[in-house]
C-alpha cells in the first residue's frame, strides 16, 4: 500500500467526470487500498479516486468513530438509486477543500448500487453520516464538489482563498498545512 497525495482546488482536475470501472482487477483493489491508507492517514471518513487524481469511479468510505473498529467500505461504479424526500444538513468537509466546513442539505437516506471490492454487484441503504458521506463522494466522481451546494457567493469567496493559498505556496517550499478531517 502507498501514500497518495490528494489534491485541491483550484486543481481542476477536480471537475472530471470519471469513468466507469470496466472490471474490479488486482490493479483497482491496489487503488483501493492505497485510497483508503491515504483517507486514514489524512484522516478522512471518504475518498473519491480522483481526489488522488484518478479519474476513475472509485470511492472509499469509513464512517466508523474513533475509537470503534475500523469499517471500511470500497465502492465501484457506485449509483444512487433511490433518496429519500426527507433532508438532512450536515456541515461538511473535504480533503480536497482543506479546513473550510459548511452546512448542506442533502436527502436524508439513499440507496446505492455499485460493486464491491470483489467486484460483486452489491446494493445498500445508508442513512446518516453514510448516507451524506456516498453523496458527497459520488458528487466528486461527476466532478461536483460540495461547495457547489452553497450560494455562488461562498463559493467564488472560498475558490478565491484557494488560488491565493495556491499562489502563495508556489512561491514557497512545502505544502500548505493539511490537517482537517472528512470527505
Ligand atoms: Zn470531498
Amino acid at each position: 500500500m502507498a501514500l497518495r497525495p490528494i489534491i485541491c482546488i483550484p486543481d481542476n482536475r477536480l471537475r472530471l467526470v470519471s469513468a466507469p470501472v470496466e472490471r474490479v482487477d488486482d490493479e483497482i483493489k491496489r487503488l483501493m487500498d492505497d485510497m483508503l491508507e491515504t483517507m486514514y492517514d489524512a484522516p478522512g471518513i471518504g475518498l473519491a479516486a480522483i481526489q488522488i487524481a484518478i479519474p476513475k469511479r472509485v470511492v472509499v468510505i469509513d464512517t466508523a468513530k474513533e475509537g470503534e473498529d475500523a469499517r471500511p467500505i470500497c465502492f465501484v461504479n457506485p449509483e444512487i438509486v433511490w433518496s429519500s424526500e426527507e433532508k438532512r444538513v450536515y456541515q461538511e468537509g473535504c480533503l480536497s477543500i482543506p479546513e473550510y466546513y459548511e452546512d448542506v442539505e442533502r436527502p436524508s437516506r439513499v440507496k446505492a448500487r455499485y460493486l464491491d471490492r470483489e467486484g460483486r454487484e452489491n446494493e445498500l441503504e445508508a442513512d446518516g453520516l453514510l448516507a451524506t458521506a456516498l453523496q458527497h463522494e459520488i458528487d466528486h466522481l461527476n466532478g461536483v464538489l460540495f461547495i457547489d451546494h452553497l450560494s455562488r457567493l461562498k463559493r467564488e469567496r472560498v475558490w478565491k482563498k484557494f488560488e491565493k493559498i495556491a499562489r502563495r505556496s508556489a512561491n514557497e517550499p512545502g505544502h500548505p498545512a493539511h490537517d482537517s478531517r472528512e470527505l
